[in-house]
């Protein structure tokens, strides 16, 4: 990418709005801005302008100019905003002009990816802007700007040390020594493999919540036909996301639905009613909700709250109780007595009548909390990141393997090394690059 071209494009969301922002960036971008309001621009100053046309002498508009000389801007070059009216049309006819006086529209994501490549951000920061434009509830918003300010790579940046520190003992001990060294005698280099084995174990963990936060958690309701699965889900989607019906086995392909509770991110599934069917297309859904139970990251197992414990129950408890994120609902419980034991996990609720439903809601929240989403306390992560780190932890692994040796250490550490440098960009290729910064959207 020549980094010579000056680039420009509407920062603010399209169409009809109080102000529009557009952004210029690159050397031309002060010479640009000079032609269109024909003023002299002081660094980071909001200076009120007329703005002109090119080829005539025709005023499109009037509003804001700021002047953000680099390297202290955004992209790390001249960065130039106008803040005009929101109108599509003076959009049009500015990014013309400026396009005419010697700049090119940018391509999504252009400004991040010379902020990425002007050092201003590392590449794991880059994507938390995304992440950030992108975030659907308040605790994905809350971690992405966790990311932005450095938290993965803080992390990722930690980890690294620690592996260049240990590889460097390991290589110096190499050096004096013509003979293979028999590092299970050293428990110091042993004991601090092992400690960054324990970082890394800790660091996917967290990861994993992270990308959670960004993509949702997926919540699968189950159970036997006719239980209230689909009833369940309209409360939690707030419309007739399932179809209910007092015909069992109408829910045939797992239904997907998008929701929040209380700001986390969940993708909620509704499935076929379990049992056993000998028509074709209901024994694959069948076969599909077992499947999703494997795929799930909490699993609601209903059931109706009137009739006895079927072992089609027996069998999703079996199945789905071996998952620590399960939770165990009796439904129906406007027709039904309420049992409540203390001791019992299970929640009570009725589909119809709503009651219980804040209470399901808040055991969501806790289980989905206890697996790490704490709502402020976690950054976002992309799975490329948590591939990175698995890649790293194979190393370790790998290095720890009897009987060990110190090249092969040192090798490993070093494969560790890339990989975390991976995270935050300083080692990567052009296809990924463009692959992150195309999901971008044009103007940031
Ligand atoms: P699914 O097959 O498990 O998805 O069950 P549905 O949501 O389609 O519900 C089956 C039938 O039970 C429908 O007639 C619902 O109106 C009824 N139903 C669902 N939940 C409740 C509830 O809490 N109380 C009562 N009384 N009826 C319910």
């Amino acid at each position: 990418m020549p980094k010579f071209e000056t680039i420009a494009a509407l920062s603010s969301a399209a169409g009809c709005g109080g102000i529009s922002v557009i952004r210029v960036s690159g050397p031309q971008s002060k010479k640009i801005a000079k032609k269109i309001t024909n003023r002299e621009l002081k660094a980071r100053n909001a200076h009120h302008c007329n703005f002109f046309m090119k080829s005539t002498t025709k005023k499109i508009d009037q509003g804001i100019v700021i002047f953000f000389p680099r390297p202290a801007s955004f992209t790390g070059e001249d960065v130039i905003e106008f803040h005009t009216h929101g109108s599509p049309v003076v959009i049009d006819i500015m990014l013309e002009t400026i396009v005419e006086l010697g700049a090119r529209l940018a391509n999504p994501g252009e400004f991040t990816q010379r902020a990425f490549l002007n050092g201003k951000l590392d590449l794991s920061q880059a994507e938390a802007v995304a992440d950030l434009i992108y975030a659907s509830t308040r605790s994905a918003a809350y971690s992405a700007t966790k990311s932005l300010d450095g938290a993965l790579s803080q992390h990722a940046s930690g980890l690294k040390d620690k592996l260049i520190k240990l590889r460097t003992h390991v290589e110096a001990s190499l050096d004096f020594s013509d003979e293979e060294i028999d590092l299970l005698e050293n428990t110091e280099i042993v004991k601090n493999i092992e400690a960054i084995d324990t970082v890394i174990t800790n660091l996917i963990k967290s990861a994993k919540h992270g990308n959670l936060l960004k993509e949702g958690f997926k919540l699968v309701f189950i159970g036997a036909p006719n239980v209230g699965k689909s009833s369940l889900m309209n409360h939690f989607t707030g419309e007739e996301t399932s179809i209910v019906t007092e015909v069992p086995g109408t829910t045939r392909d797992p239904i997907t639905a998008e929701l929040q509770i209380d700001g986390i991110p969940i993708k909620a599934v509704d499935t076929a009613g379990i049992r056993n069917s000998k028509n074709i297309v209901e024994a694959e859904g069948v076969r599909r909700a077992w499947g999703a139970i494997e795929k799930a990251d909490v699993v609601l197992h209903i059931f109706d709250g009137t009739k006895k414990w079927t072992d089609i129950d027996k069998a999703i408890k079996k199945q789905a109780g071996k998952n620590k994120k399960y939770i165990l609902i009796r439904n129906k419980i406007d027709l039904a007595e309420k049992i409540n034991d203390e001791k019992s996990t299970t929640v009570n609720v009725s589909a119809l009548t709503g009651e219980g439903i804040q209470g399901l809601k808040n055991a969501i929240k806790k289980l989905v909390t206890e697996v790490g989403a704490a709502e402020e306390g976690v950054f976002t992560a992309r799975r490329r990141h948590i591939v990175a780190l698995q890649n790293a932890k194979a190393a370790i692994e790998r290095a720890q393997q009897l009987p060990m040796h110190a090249e092969i250490i040192a090798e490993e550490l070093r494969v560790a090394q890339d990989s975390c440098s991976e995270i935050t960009g300083e080692f990567t290729n052009d296809d990924l690059l463009g692959e992150i910064f195309s999901n971008f959207c044009i103007g940031k």
